[in-house]
């Protein structure tokens, strides 16, 4: 099989023996694969995000099922796989085919092909669990704009079209507001210039957002917190900007805004199921198909360190046997 190796002293495009695939009860042949941030900086080694060596990156994948000692499939079965330390302490789906643990594996929901379900990717389904945290914690929108950052990126597209189509007043913070089209297209009704927000916030600024969708950190992070309504929540995912953010207690004790954090990796089966239906019921496909960008293994390569300068819009779908 196909796959991109990553070893000690470089990574590189490999044909690897199926017989190195590494335990699991369920073998699966990957139709397609993505480049999420985690992945670029997998490939690009700009964070330690690959634990151990050799590793085929890639924290996602989805595909057909071609053996199984795993009770919930058999072959022939469409499956996703999101997380679970794939592509960081077990091999990933930047391959032709992964051995995994099925307790890891969904079904592939009815409404998506593969290549739709990796459009959305661990991207789409991060930005699903923000909604259902923003959701879980009383924003709707009749409370009012809400804000996404990283607008452009994978989590912030699926984030701007879910939201939309829930009925909210979405305003996209983005460092390319020259992608004003794409996100009004995405259903976003307000362009925010990331660099238009106060660098160094006031403990509270003017209120603005009800809940607020982070994929950023750092001074995007900090600007957010200080704009918050009254009970406003912010589901914070992301570090693109930065791990460290400069914070001020006023907005928690006087405005009793909220900062949830949000992880994908570990999350049990049941909740990534409701979060996928959800993405089948909320996210169009129009949408789907509108911030996909099709590459195949080797361009993987290629491609990882414009994804981690934020270069790219969108998604990046990876199909493995192209
Ligand atoms: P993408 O690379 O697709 O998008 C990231 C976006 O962030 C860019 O498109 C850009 O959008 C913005 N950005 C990039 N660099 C900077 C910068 N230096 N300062 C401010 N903004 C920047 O990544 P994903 O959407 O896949 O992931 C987004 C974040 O969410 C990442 O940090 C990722 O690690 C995290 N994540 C976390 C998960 C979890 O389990 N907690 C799961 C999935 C993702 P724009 O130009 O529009 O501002």
């Amino acid at each position: 099989m196909r796959a991109i190796l990553i070893e000690k002293d470089g990574v590189a495009l490999k044909d690897i023996p199926e017989s190195a695939l590494p335990e699991g009860d369920v073998t699966v042949a990957i139709e397609y694969s993505t480049l999420n941030y985690k992945d670029g900086l997998a490939l690009t080694g700009a964070a330690p995000v690959v634990r151990k060596f050799p590793m085929i990156p890639g924290v996602d994948f989805a595909g057909t099922v071609t053996a199984s000692a795993h009770g919930d499939f058999k072959p022939g079965d469409k499956v996703i796989l999101n997380s679970w330390g794939v592509g960081e302490l077990h091999w990933g789906g930047l391959a032709q085919q992964a051995r995994v643990k099925g307790d890891w594996l969904i079904p592939l929901p009815s409404a998506f092909t593969t290549r739709q379900a990796m459009a959305i990717g661990t991207a789409g389904y991060t930005a699903m669990l923000c909604i259902l945290v923003l959701e879980a914690h009383g924003v709707s929108p009749q409370n009012g704009e809400v804000a996404v950052s990283g607008a452009s990126g994978g989590v912030g597209s699926v984030a701007i079209a879910v939201l939309a189509k829930l009925g909210y007043t979405v305003a996209a913070i983005t460092g390319k507001p020259q992608e004003e089209a794409y996100l009004k297209g995405l259903g976003a009704s307000v362009i925010l210039d990331r660099h238009e927000l106060p660098a160094v916030p006031k403990p509270l600024e003017k209120e603005r957002w009800a809940g607020a969708v982070d994929t950023v950190g750092g001074v995007v992070l900090s600007a957010l917190c200080a704009q918050m309504r009254y009970h406003g929540v912010i589901a914070a995912c992301g570090l693109a900007g930065g791990a460290a953010f400069a914070g001020n207690v006023m907005p928690f004790i006087l405005r009793g805004v909220m900062l949830a954090g949000v992880e994908s990796v570990y999350v049990p089966k049941e909740q990534r199921i409701v979060a996928w239906n959800r993405l089948a019921r909320d996210l169009e496909l129009r949408h789907v198909e509108s911030m996909m960008h099709e590459i195949g293994l080797e361009d993987a390569l290629k491609l990882a360190p414009d994804l981690i300068a934020g270069k790219r819009h969108g998604r990046i779908v990876v199909n493995v046997n192209r």
